[in-house]
């Protein structure tokens, strides 16, 4: 099934409604993808939702499609100075933006987090606003690969100016040489992929968001995937781990 919901209620906050919204499932699914920056988070949770009918959240592209909007809030604005810098984003900015979307959550289409839980707190604080959602989540994703891979990945990556589609120059490139396959618009290497920030980034990941590894393998919802390879072999991983792991058949 073709399956493209444009995420307007994430995107631009809950007074926006989806025109086209993910489609209404009775299995839905809510995932949580884990991983350094560059690992291909943003890639793999596009091919998730078109192959589980799920909408991709990712903290990441709401806070770029709030770049340059007239109407940014002093907090939206202090959010983007930080990630322009390519450190976090403060705990209490991120978490009060995620319980406004919780519509998001409730999405009868289910959900991929991506970007978000980023640190502990994070992930304590969603753990209430789903619990008082009463929405569980399946499972956490963590693509594991090497920091240096990381690294090396990082200046392959371009990104649509448009839609924000993720291409990578060898490893899913567009069709035509910087111009995005699914709209047309101009593909862009992100301000905070430059390598200064990226170091800042990685050391973030280390400190911040790897503690959640464990975090989750505690509360029995860690599938770890290997992120070597092609995109469409880690897909193709990932859905073999998540069946096993949810005791599905097919998506
Ligand atoms: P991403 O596209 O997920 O790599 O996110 C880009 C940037 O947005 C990060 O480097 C942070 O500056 C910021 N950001 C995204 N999600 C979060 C989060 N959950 N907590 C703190 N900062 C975040």
């Amino acid at each position: 099934m073709s399956h493209d919901p444009d995420r307007l209620a994430w995107l631009r906050g809950d007074e926006f409604s989806c025109v086209e919204p993910a489609v209404s499932r009775e299995r839905r699914y809510r995932l949580v993808l884990l991983g350094p920056p560059g690992v291909g988070k943003g890639t793999q949770a596009k091919m998730l939702c078109e192959r589980m009918g799920t909408c991709h959240l990712s903290t990441g592209d709401l806070f770029r499609a709030n770049e340059g909007t007239e109407d940014a809030s002093p907090a939206m604005a202090a959010a983007l100075d930080a990630m322009h810098r390519g450190e976090l984003v403060s705990d209490d900015l991120v978490m009060s933006m995620l319980r406004e979307r919780s519509n998001c959550l409730r999405c009868s289409g289910g959900f991929v987090l991506d970007g978000i839980p980023r640190t502990l707190a994070q992930a304590e604080s969603l753990e209430k606003t789903l619990g008082d959602l009463g929405v569980e989540l399946d499972a956490v994703i963590s693509y594991d690969l090497p920091l240096d891979e990381v690294v090396n990945r990082f200046s392959g990556r371009r990104t649509c100016s448009s839609c924000k589609a993720v291409y990578h120059l060898t490893a899913n490139p567009p069709q035509a040489a910087g111009i995005c396959d699914d709209c047309g618009g101009e593909l862009m290497q992100r301000d905070d992929d430059q390598p200064e920030t990226i170091r800042v980034r990685m050391h973030a990941y280390t400190a911040a968001t790897q503690p959640l590894v464990q975090y989750y393998s505690e509360r029995d919802k860690l599938v770890s995937i290997d992120g070597h390879g092609r995109p469409e072999e880690i897909a193709d991983r990932t859905l073999a781990a998540l069946k096993k792991h949810m005791a599905v058949e097919s998506f």
